[in-house]
């Protein structure tokens, strides 16, 4: 079975086709700045790279030119559309309306359009790409939510203390995100435990990014996380300020001069590493400006550890206990000075990284990077949200024959 998974930004369109038989990537690309100026698609295949300059006012002219790709003559991976099998989506907002991966009948996109508003930015290039992909491919398409991991959360962790009926009439209260990622890394996580020994799992997982968020697994369930009813809490990231005293936006609002809207964008994309540095959002630069020794960059730095770190102590508690840490997303993966700094000092709760296999871990796969009397077990795990979207999307159109 193939199955296409397609990621749809306001302005972007990213997809694989993946052959679930052996889960391989056949091949994979990314649509540009659609319904902008200089837009254009790249597409991988057998290591080669097709880019085409073309001008896309919308999800539906893009989409096309993903299945031009797809069904080319001479480096196209299939000869028509009815190969795919399905398409799954990835969506960044279930609210309350899904509680789960979800067949897109008509019904479900009635559903599906009547939560756009909660996440702005996202859900409409979702919902605009989904439409797309049903006007011309004749498949199932499944819709697989950044939200729906965390569905197990207990109320006393989901809910915000402003009165319940408020939340019961509004649905404000905290989702969580990267959902797909936390899933597929505890999941691995909880793999690598058994093959040792250990049937319960207490893990916090860390997907730090350019957004970045920490969840609390206790077997195999999301019980907390860091991000709310949108990505804008928790953690410090690239360009957002995570969590703030809420009395404080009417301020700062008053002080530049700006609206409910406009502060919402600022604390979006002017804050985070790039705020407080002032020099990237990029965490790899924020790292060179701190290694030439500027104090910003470094107080940036600084600010996102002890943040991790305290999500490291307060989720211990909330699973009664700790048996593995994962990191993962671009600085997860790749940073092992930022992986050294939030493990420093932690021998009392039992984690203690090996400073050598941290600094030689290869890129690319799991690695365990505990030392060998960390009761921890402290582990590099590269996140695959593209594979979660396949496996769910194979799910539910099966479930759908049975
Ligand atoms: P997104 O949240 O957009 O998916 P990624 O997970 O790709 O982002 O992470 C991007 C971040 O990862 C950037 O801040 C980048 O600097 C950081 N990063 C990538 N490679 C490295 C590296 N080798 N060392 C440290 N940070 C890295």
């Amino acid at each position: 079975m193939k199955i296409l998974v397609v990621n749809a930004g306001s302005s972007s369109l990213k997809y694989q086709l993946i052959e679930m038989d052996n889960e391989e990537v056949i091949c994979k690309g990314g649509v540009e700045c659609i319904g902008i100026e200089g837009s254009k698609i790249s597409h991988k295949v057998n290591g080669k790279e097709y880019v085409i300059e073309k001008h896309l006012a919308n999800h539906t002219d893009a989409f096309n030119l993903v299945m031009e790709c797809l069904t080319n003559k001479e480096y196209g991976s299939i000869s028509s559309p009815e190969e795919i099998s399905a398409i799954g989506h990835r969506v960044v907002h279930s609210g309350e309306a899904f509680d789960k991966s979800t067949y897109i009948d008509d019904e479900a996109l009635k559903r599906l359009e009547s939560i756009t508003h909660l996440a702005p930015l996202h859900n409409p290039a979702s919902l605009a790409c989904l439409k797309s992909c049903k006007s011309i491919v004749d498949c199932p398409n499944v819709c697989v939510f950044d939200t729906v991991f965390h569905g197990t959360m207990p109320k006393k962790a989901k809910l915000y203390a402003i009165p319940y009926e408020d939340y019961e009439a509004s649905k404000i209260r905290k989702y969580g995100f990267h959902g797909t990622s936390h899933k597929f890394v505890s999941q691995e996580a909880i793999k690598y435990l058994k093959s040792k020994g250990l049937n319960h799992s207490s893990i916090i997982t860390c997907h730090l990014g350019n957004g970045s968020s920490i969840t609390a697994v206790k077997d195999g369930k999301c019980i907390d996380t860091s991000m709310g009813m949108t990505p804008l809490d928790g953690l410090i990231m690239g360009t957002r300020c995570g969590c703030m005293d809420p009395a404080a936006v009417e301020m700062l609002a008053e002080f530049k001069n700006m609206s409910i809207k406009e502060i919402t964008q600022y604390f979006n994309k002017k804050c985070g590493f790039l705020g407080v540095s002032g020099v990237s959002s990029d965490f790899r630069k924020l790292c060179a400006a701190m290694n030439e020794g500027n104090e910003r960059a470094k107080l940036a730095f600084d600010m996102f550890v002890y943040q991790i770190r305290k999500y490291l102590g307060s989720y211990s508690v909330a699973m009664e206990g700790l048996n593995c840490i994962v990191f993962t997303g671009g600085i997860g993966e790749n940073g092992p000075v930022a992986r050294e700094a939030v493990c420093e000092n932690l021998e009392f709760m039992g984690i203690k990284i090996d400073k050598d296999l941290n600094n030689n871990a290869p890129r690319g796969e799991m690695v365990d990077i505990s030392a060998k009397d960390s009761k921890v077990k402290i582990l590099v795990i590269p996140t695959n949200e593209e594979l979660v979207i396949a496996r769910e999307t194979e799910e539910v159109v099966n479930s759908l024959k049975r």
